[in-house]
């Protein structure tokens, strides 16, 4: 499996689909309590463990999508989450990963990778019935989306994923438990926001080899 590194470059390198499954898992585990404070202050508490169990269970079957072509493997994935992580998001990250299987090649560079990723989110949107500025998850993917558009960096695109997590305090939430909070969503992160930032800074280490 390769994936185009996420330099202007176009360079390829190789990637194992086990390491990215492994940083992933790392990453939501280490920050697992912070997902469970952040939905604690603004829904029911429970991001954290539903991430953690997710990709705790993807984690335990990494050999056997190691050995599918990538767009199997991340179909699998995204099934995998849908069964494991609950609540409102492990549809949506379920969704997220069936659909860039549905799109990616088996050897993606980097203008597939984007046009996949850019289908992906239309796909989480559809079945969120939720849209940009609605402080979710979709308003950190979308400019991850917008900067492998414009050709931006690894390093670039992480601080891209970390600056939209933290722009979704001041706005108010209109989907998801959030949004029953109304104004009093004002002032928070969103945790889906979050875990997407995350997500996106283990992926994007591991593809560019800086992990
Ligand atoms: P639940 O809200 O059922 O407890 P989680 O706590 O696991 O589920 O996930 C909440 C996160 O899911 C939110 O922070 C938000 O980012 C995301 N989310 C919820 N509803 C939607 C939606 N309709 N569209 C996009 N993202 C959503
Ligand atoms: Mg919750």
């Amino acid at each position: 499996m390769s994936l185009g590194t996420l330099d202007k470059t176009g360079t390829m390198n190789k990637v194992d689909l086990k390491t990215l499954i492994s940083v992933a898992a790392d990453t939501i585990a280490a920050h697992a309590e912070e997902l469970t404070s952040l939905d604690q202050a603004i829904g029911d508490g429970d991001h954290g463990l539903n991430m953690k169990r997710g990709f705790e269970a993807v984690r335990a079957e990494a050999d056997t999508f190691a050995t599918k072509p990538l767009p199997d493997a991340l179909k699998a994935i995204g099934t995998k989450l849908v069964m494991t992580v609950g609540g409102a998001s492990g549809p949506l990250f379920g969704t997220l990963f069936m659909a860039l299987g549905k799109e990616i090649s088996a050897e993606p560079d980097r203008a597939n990778l984007t046009a996949a990723f850019g289908k992906a989110i239309e796909a989480v949107a559809a079945r969120g019935k939720s849209q940009v500025g609605q402080k979710t998850m979709l308003d950190v993917l979308q400019p991850v989306h917008d900067a492998l558009l414009q050709g931006k960096t690894g390093p670039e695109i992480t601080d891209a994923a970390d600056s939209a997590a933290a722009a979704t305090v001041p706005m108010k939430a209109l989907r998801g438990r959030a949004s029953f909070l109304g104004d009093r969503s004002i002032g928070h992160m969103d945790a889906g926001a979050r875990s997407t930032a995350l997500l996106v800074r283990a992926v994007t280490e591991i593809i560019e080899g800086q992990a």
